[in-house]
């Protein structure tokens, strides 16, 4: 039967008997959404930023990662819905596979919408996503406070931009990219799950 779901496209790139990466079956919601920010070094690397809405991860590549610098802005291009337990994966997918390469959970936490329309209603994550912007609070153990995700040009681009917000969570002096590369689930470097994979 055809995959209907917004999982397809991520399930058609992959061959779960080769990689360790989870199918995404279980359909769990987590009380408060959650976001996590994967580092992955697959032939470029990069940060996936994904957001749970509707029952998935909402996913942007970010090639540089986030800033905790409101004067910076981020390229970020969106990805394939990915499933809710990709939020705890952590491992190598197999070279040649779709995304060869390691996967270290950055960070993660649960984030807050913070989008409301003039009458002050919530908008939903997948209208923001239509309008071309997203504005959400994190609450991870490296990056704080608001986020905004900023569709640049026509609505069918796929150039986003991703900025911090002006709050307590700002800092222009951090460069957690750089100074905490380490996972928040294993205290591992990419280079350490590599090895313990490879074992
Ligand atoms: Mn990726």
């Amino acid at each position: 039967m055809a995959d209907k779901s917004s999982l397809r496209d991520y399930r058609g790139k992959r061959d779960f008997r080769r990689t360790s990466e989870p199918r995404g079956s279980k359909r769990a919601r987590s009380r408060r959404p959650i976001f996590v920010i994967q580092k992955h070094d697959a032939s470029h690397l990069h940060y996936d930023f994904r957001l749970e809405a509707d029952g998935v991860l909402k996913s942007w590549a970010i090639p540089k990662g986030p800033s905790t610098d409101p004067r910076v802005k981020r390229l970020a291009v969106p990805t394939e819905d990915h499933p809710l337990d990709y939020a705890g994966f952590e491992g190598v997918i197999p070279k040649g596979e779709y995304g060869g390469g390691t996967v270290l959970v950055w960070d993660t936490g649960p984030y807050t919408n913070l989008k409301t329309d003039t009458d002050g209603n919530e908008v939903s994550i997948s209208e923001s996503m239509r309008s071309g912007h997203v504005v959400v609070s994190l609450d991870g153990k490296k990056l704080k406070g608001g986020y905004a995700l900023v569709r640049t040009g026509s609505s069918d681009s796929r150039r986003w931009l991703l900025v911090k917000m002006r709050d307590d969570g700002a800092d222009a002096r951090r460069n957690p990219v750089s100074t905490q590369p380490r996972s928040v689930l294993t205290g591992r470097t990419l280079a350490e799950i590599a090895r313990d994979e490879s074992d």
